[in-house]
């Protein structure tokens, strides 16, 4: 049977038609590469907006009444010169009449959010000589907004099983009731995946604008080393953790198929990128630490009682306090008489004083600390448990370039080290711990 395998192509790879050039010929160069899932029109250059944004900026204005027609001209530009270059015939105008058209019957502001990717799909199915297959007929999600997987894959895999090629857009499928409905931001990444699994591909291939995924953000660390091989589980916590290069929730439709994600870069494809599986072929060569990534905007809240160890419930009690509030805790680390409550500060912000009253009338405490500003890294490696005296490299790094480490967690599938820092420390706690624990 033959292989098949599913492309993604991001904003960046798909943002004018030189960049959907590049695009076509990586697809054409390999003909098991059947299905290809669209992003809609990233950056050209570094201070560019993306489709994506020109189109919610488009919906404030027209839900707040004012005249929107200048944006979307902006909108409209973006394609008609990407038609033009390209040599395909496109109507763009009746794209555009068409969203007008449903503007008034005041859709959701993810039915505008959505034709980026709509639109783009369109034009490169013309271009390829390709069916579109339209994600709103195929994608589904139930009435809370859930992506409903039983029902998508069944649809997807009979949708496509008899098109030898299809292209999908990203981003977005549809409600019980019909109306559409977008996955968070960088949520193409998720429809490949669920492309990928839906018609089990070999390989999911999921083209951006860097060769891979490097062991540090590159807006931080110069040049930091692509990782070649990553397992499901580390991709998931870096992504998680602020690598954004990939989605968080890309690895889960293909994780249970077992297909491996290859991220590749649309602008050097002869490089091999990174190749994420469940397990690694056994003769490749890996630091214990795999990469680090991070995120600023924490609060912790530490609760004091003497003698809390003894007290059954405590710590679940306290938890239950947030989870009421609607806020989910990020890490939680225990002492003797100490919890700490680690949650994302402006969730925490909109519910302080409840929270606050809360526990002091429910749990008694000695002392209740809340600490700002706080920056999370993870140190994520599979190998780290076989290797001695990594906490203390770790540590020692961070101590050498004066950063003050202001809470510790150990995850526990002991995958990875979690180290919270003030935000001002944060870019030189993540440089110190590259140079010590990839660098080296
Ligand atoms: P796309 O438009 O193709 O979906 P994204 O902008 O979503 O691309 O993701 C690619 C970007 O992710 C890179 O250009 C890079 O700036 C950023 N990035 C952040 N952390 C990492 C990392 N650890 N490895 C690779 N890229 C990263
Ligand atoms: N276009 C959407 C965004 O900008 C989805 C994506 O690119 O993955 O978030
Ligand atoms: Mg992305």
């Amino acid at each position: 049977m033959s292989r098949t395998i599913t492309v993604k192509f991001g904003g960046t790879s798909l943002a004018d038609a030189s960049q959907i050039r590049k695009a076509a010929e990586i697809v054409k160069a390999n003909p098991e590469r059947k299905y290809l899932v669209a992003s809609a029109p990233g950056k050209r250059f570094s201070d560019d907006v993306k489709v994506t944004d020109l189109l919610y900026s488009c919906y404030s204005e027209f839900a707040r009444g004012n005249d929107y027609s200048e944006v979307l001209a902006k909108i409209k530009e973006r394609y008609a010169s990407i038609i033009t270059e390209l040599g395909i015939s496109f109507d763009i105008g009746a794209e555009i009449d068409a969203i007008e058209q449903e503007l008034r019957t005041y859709p959701p502001a993810d039915y505008l959010a959505s034709r980026g990717e709509y639109i783009n799909s369109k034009i490169i199915a013309e271009f390829l000589g390709w069916p579109f297959v339209d994600a709103a007929e195929v994608i589904f999600f139930n009435e809370n907004g859930f992506f409903d997987g039983e029902k998508t894959f069944m649809t997807v895999n009979a949708r496509l099983r008899d098109l030898p090629n299809a292209v999908i857009p990203g981003f977005y499928g549809s409600m019980p009731d019909g109306k559409i409905h977008t996955f968070s931001r960088g949520g193409s990444d998720v429809t490949g995946s669920i492309v990928a699994r839906s018609v089990n591909a070999d390989v999911y291939e999921n083209w951006t604008d860097v060769s891979g995924m490097l062991s540090a953000d590159p807006r931080i660390v110069d040049s930091p080393r692509p990782i070649e091989y990553i397992t499901y589980t580390e991709l998931r916590e870096l992504s998680y953790m602020g690598a954004s290069v990939l989605h968080e929730d890309a690895v889960f439709p293909v994780r249970k198929a077992g297909i491996p994600i290859n991220i590749r870069n649309t602008n050097r494809p002869d490089d091999n990128g990174t190749l994420i599986a469940a397990s690694l072929p056994s003769d490749v060569k890996r630091t214990p630490v795999t990469g680090i990534a991070g995120r600023k905007g924490f609060t912790s809240i530490r609760v004091e009682r003497s003698q809390m160890n003894g007290q059954t419930g405590f710590g679940a009690r306290l938890l239950y306090i947030f989870s009421r509030n609607g806020i989910p805790f990020e890490h939680c680390p225990t002492g003797i008489d100490t919890i700490s409550v680690v949650v994302n500060s402006s969730m925490f912000d909109a519910k302080r004083d409840e929270i606050l009253r809360e526990i002091k009338n429910e749990l008694a405490p000695d002392f209740i600390t809340i600490e700002k500003n706080l920056a999370v890294i993870a140190v994520v490696g599979e190998g780290m448990v076989r290797v001695k005296g990594v906490a203390a490299k770790i540590f020692g790094s961070l101590a050498d370039a004066g950063v003050n480490v202001r809470m510790i967690d150990q995850g526990s599938d002991e995958l990875n080290i979690i180290v919270g820092v003030d935000e001002s420390d944060y870019e030189s706690a993540v440089k110190a711990l590259y140079r010590a624990m990839i660098e080296q």
